[in-house]
């Protein structure tokens, strides 16, 4: 499996080193050959090439198997006559990644103050309030005089229907539970067909329990009873969103693993931002991009039907979960360790089951 590897801005190199070396663990235990492709985006490729995205990585990432994408300064990135190109959205918009899916979950000697919890926000990745991304040419913000500003957020039947029947699909994988996030009360048109498209969809699954939440009351119900969800499904800001929230409930933002799939790509990205207020410091915990990566092996080992990237996928999340219970993390977690040291003791809990 080839994989193209992004680092990105900020924390982004220390969280995807201590991944690579996880990475190469799995590879050795699992036999699973992974080349893994480095190339500079964000600042060090604006610097290098002039631009936060050189074009000809498209095409590398289309030949490869999958990507791993580092988190970028996405705020600093304001002008793409000067190259500054968003690369989370570059992807997500030119691969057709449309959808997120964003597992949170409390881990053994953590338990959360809410009780132990585990679900998947599944959030649509290729329109609603995102101005960058939901207009064939130019941009959904609009400058009408320099006091007022105009947002336009597209909702789709197409992209509504596609998110939905990935949400149910994933949901008839776990517990059979899917509730839908939304604000159909007063984003009537666009929530409302939204609403009614993913209860249809939910329809034609057996077994499928389905509720529905207004967006605002969902942040006390997710607060109150975490455990009461299985898979959440949610437009594109709404589902952004509440995935933060989700991450952070269940220990820290830095443990919340992300893939962004479409029909035929799929990239790993951690869930958020470059923190530059921790950057450069090894105290970034790197279970995020780490999780995201093994949702990413998973995701080809089920495409190509070869177990062992599902194993090993399965396997990293153990490994995560041991060093969690063992107390060997950052410190957002209680931990002493730095981000590179939480990377090798994944990496370590991985290879010592090669030797058991
Ligand atoms: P952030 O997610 O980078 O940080 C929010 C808070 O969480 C900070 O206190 C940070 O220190 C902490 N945090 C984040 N990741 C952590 C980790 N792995 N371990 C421990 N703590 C962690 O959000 P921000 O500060 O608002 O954004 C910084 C930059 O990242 C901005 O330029 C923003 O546009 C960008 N951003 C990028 C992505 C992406 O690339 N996917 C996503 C969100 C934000």
């Amino acid at each position: 499996m080839q994989i193209v590897v992004l680092p990105g801005d900020g924390i982004g190199p220390e969280i995807t080193a201590a991944t690579t070396g996880v990475l190469r663990a799995a590879s050795e235990r699992f036999q699973l050959n992974l080349r893994l492709e480095e190339h500079a985006i964000g600042h060090a490729s604006l610097k290098q090439f002039g631009t936060t995205v050189r074009p000809d990585l498209l095409d590398m990432v289309r030949a490869a198997d999958g990507l791993m994408l580092g988190p970028t300064a996405t705020f600093d990135f304001k002008d793409e006559a000067r190259g500054e190109i968003n690369p989370s959205r570059y992807f997500r918009k030119n691969l057709d990644l449309f959808a997120n899916v964003r597992p949170a979950r409390t881990y053994a000697g953590r338990p959360g103050q809410l009780g132990d919890f585990d679900l998947v926000v599944v959030r649509e990745n290729t329109e609603g309030f995102y101005a960058d991304r939901n207009m064939e040419e130019g941009n959904g913000e609009l400058l009408v005089t320099p006091d007022v500003v105009i947002s336009l957020r597209r909702i789709t039947r197409s992209c509504c229907e596609r998110i939905a029947h990935a949400a149910c699909r994933l949901a008839m994988k776990r517990r059979k539970h899917l509730t839908i996030v939304h604000k159909a009360n007063v984003l009537k048109i666009g929530d409302g067909m939204f609403l009614d498209i993913c209860r249809e969809a939910a329809k034609s699954y057996p077994g499928l329990a389905v509720d529905d939440v207004l967006v605002d009351a969902m942040m006390a119900h997710v607060v109150r009873n975490p455990a009461s969800f299985d898979v959440i499904v949610a437009t594109n800001m709404f589902g952004d969103i509440l995935s933060d929230l989700t991450a952070e409930l269940s220990g820290s933002l830095g443990l919340g693993g992300s893939l962004n799939v479409g029909d035929r790509h799929a990239m790993a990205q951690a869930a958020h931002g470059s923190a530059p207020d921790i950057a450069g410091q090894d105290v970034a915990n790197p279970v995020s991009l780490i999780l995201s990566t093994a949702l990413l092996l998973a995701w080809h080992g089920e495409k190509s039907r070869a177990v062992r990237y599902e194993e090993a996928a399965r396997a990293i999340e153990d490994a995560v979960a041991t060093a969690i219970a063992q107390g060997r993390t950052t410190r957002d977690i209680g931990g002493i360790l730095g981000t590179a040291a939480m990377g090798a003791a994944v990496a370590e809990l991985l290879h010592r089951k090669i030797q058991d």
